[in-house]
């Protein structure tokens, strides 16, 4: 007997299938499934079910004294299942942070912060002697399962003076450690977007990807830079990291009409920009794709098996047996909706999705839409 099943649950390409979970992954999923769950759910075509939503860009370390929130309150209380903080520890306060995130629902990762003090200041690689491989190597070795990459800011009010100094370190520390994937910050130069790109490697993420700041990824004449598309032809990947100043609609919309489409869409939400905008939710940030020019089945992929194969996360990020039973449910409104870029610019969007409940290894948690939606869930 299966533990749970989910019966017409919509699929972003519109067929319904019914989905089983058994001990925590998903153990048959198909049009009709005969059989018993201890518990059941009927759908009935109504929303959308998805892969767990995987948020490859937060900041959760309930202590940082910037860039603080919980792990929940992003989470599975927006229909997120697993979250990434991208760099919010180094190697001092990594520890307390793995310990800190066993209590929460929501599934929590890190990309560890190259300078041993993560994002306690601004800028934490201004100061070269922050960054130390050694505690790095250490770090990964003790939490293999936690850490599953590496975070290094380059834009100028991080690296100071140091230009393209930290990014050369980084790669260096990347080899000590098996390679794991690179996540790398881009905004203000110095460094300029080309030093940066050049220097990166298959696997390796550009996060704030659509930033509206002069060193962004087009050229004034609004094409791709000859940089970043040999990036991105090497497997460099791309990751929005909508973030509180580094998402732009007017470059969102050139890069996507010219075929430019993110591999991951991720929010860097904290609180801040959680409770004041322009983030919200990740689903709010997924949203604003519909309005310039993703449709709903690319949006999901970004932060299904897209995120998931970016951050090695081998388990998660498909409806598939053998998968870990991680599930979002969804509506999509018609209803006209107002949203706000980090520029400041406005646009009203035809479209949003709104979570339900999030299933966690077989776990069904409703969000507080779900609990007053019109349907029985
Ligand atoms: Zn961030």
């Amino acid at each position: 007997m299966f533990d749970l099943i989910l019966r017409r649950a919509r699929l972003t390409n519109e067929r319904l299938v019914d989905i089983a979970l058994q001990e925590g992954k998903i153990a048959a999923v198909a049009d009709s499934l005969p059989g018993e769950a201890k518990r059941e759910r009927d759908l009935a075509g109504r929303c959308y079910v998805s892969a767990g939503w995987i948020d490859s860009h937060v900041h959760c370390y309930p202590k940082s004294p910037i860039y603080h929130d919980e792990a929940d309150a992003i989470g599975v209380a927006t229909g997120v299942t697993t979250v990434i903080d991208a760099g919010s520890t180094g190697a001092d306060h990594i520890d307390d942070f793995y310990a800190i995130t066993r209590a929460a629902t929501t599934q929590v990762y890190a990309l560890i912060n190259i300078a041993r003090t993560g994002i306690v200041t601004q800028n934490e690689l201004a100061d070269m002697r922050q960054i130390d491989g050694d505690a790095v190597a250490g770090a990964v070795a003790r939490l293999p399962d936690f850490i599953v990459g590496l975070k290094a800011r380059m834009s100028s009010s991080v690296v100071g003076e140091n230009g393209i100094q930290p990014l050369i370190k980084a790669k260096a520390i990347q080899q000590r450690v098996g390679g794991l994937p690179l996540m790398v910050h881009i905004g203000n130069n110095p460094p300029d977007l080309a030093e940066i790109a050049d220097r990166l490697t298959a696997g390796d993420i550009i996060t704030h990807c659509f930033n509206g700041k002069p060193n962004r990824v087009l050229t004034p004449q609004g094409e791709l830079k000859a940089s970043v598309r040999n990036a991105i032809a090497r497997g460099v990947k791309m990751d929005v990291g909508h973030g509180s100043a580094s998402f732009s609609f007017e470059v969102a919309r050139v890069a996507i009409a010219q075929g430019i489409l993110p591999d991951t869409i991720s929010s860097d939400i904290y609180c801040r920009n959680r409770l004041n905008g322009p983030v919200h939710s990740l689903a709010h940030v997924m949203s604003k794709f519909l309005s310039v020019g993703m449709t709903l089945p690319q949006v999901i992929d970004c932060v299904t098996w897209k995120a998931a194969e970016g951050l090695r996360l081998t388990r998660k990020g498909r409806l598939e047996v053998g998968y870990d039973g991680d599930l979002t449910l969804f509506s999509l409104t018609d209803t006209p909706r107002l949203f706000v870029d980090s520029e400041g610019e406005q646009l009203t969007g035809e479209k949003h999705l709104t979570p339900l409940a999030a299933v966690v290894a077989g776990e069904w948690f409703l969000t507080e839409e779900g609990k007053a939606n019109v349907f029985d869930l």
